[in-house]
């Protein structure tokens, strides 16, 4: 099955409104034209319905960087997935290892994140390793306890709508990549383990993003293995002509 690939930039806690629509005029500007491939970007909450409003008539989506389970209620703070719909994304990155990190999401957090979303907005769900755990040889086991639980009691209908991306901690951000055996390695494992849960037809579709430093230089290599998907790109989707160049290293 031919899965079409996907390039998100995650700008994480940058850009005011303003300096966002700035930037995606750049990258809308110098998109190639529109060919087998997804892009998506994720602005801050308050940017997104005006970077969705300008990108109506474009081929680039918008995504949130993370939303709560509940769709209302006296939860101060939050955002919720119907909220997201209508500002205009149509995905949310849920479960980033930032979010793991500060903020206290936990596999059953990111699971009850999913369910919520799906009804709205497709989820990009994060998973990944920390370098001590890599170290000590258990990133595979770190991996199939987060896709388990993560993706626990799905149907095979929402398995279709889910991507995901596989983000080692110690490449987000450092400029440390995964080579890309190391990448390609998880992402099959990754494959394997949403097979035995769902089925290797399920497995097949899922879309499975890399994401750690990628910029131009190594995107091509990345995106050339077989169980590489495409790519969440932090630092360099800030960027208009480097986010343009992974784009069109596809
Ligand atoms: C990210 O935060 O999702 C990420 C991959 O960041 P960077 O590309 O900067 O490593």
């Amino acid at each position: 099955m031919k899965r079409i690939p996907m390039i998100a930039g995650n700008w994480k806690l940058h850009k005011t409104t303003q300096e966002a629509l700035e930037l995606v005029k750049k990258i809308h500007h110098g998109l190639p034209q529109p060919g087998e491939v997804d892009v998506v970007v994720a602005p801050p909450f308050t940017a997104i319905k005006t970077i969705a409003d300008f990108l109506k008539k474009s081929y680039i989506a918008v995504a949130g960087q993370n939303l709560y389970w509940e769709n209302t209620g006296a939860y101060t703070g939050e955002i919720s997935a119907p909220i997201l719909k209508e500002a205009g994304a149509s995905y949310v990155i849920i479960g980033h290892s930032e979010r793991r990190q500060y903020f206290g999401e936990t596999n059953e957090t990111v699971n009850k994140k999913i369910k919520a979303a799906l009804d709205y907005v497709m989820p990009i769900v994060c998973v990944g390793e920390t370098l001590a755990q890599r170290e000590a040889d258990q990133t595979q086991e770190v991996i199939q306890t987060q896709i388990t639980e993560s993706l626990a009691n799905l149907s095979d209908a929402n398995m279709r709508q889910i991507i995901i991306a596989y983000e080692p901690i110690w490449a987000i951000g450092t400029g440390k990549t995964a080579t890309p055996a190391q990448a390609e390695e998880v992402h099959a494992f990754i494959r394997q383990t949403v097979a035995d849960l769902y089925s290797p037809t399920i497995a097949d579709q899922l879309r499975i993003l890399y994401g750690g430093s990628v910029k131009p230089d190594n995107a091509h290599e990345l995106l050339a293995k077989k169980n590489i998907d495409g790519a969440l790109v932090g630092g360099a989707s800030l960027q208009a002509e480097l986010f343009i160049d992974i784009i069109k290293s596809i």
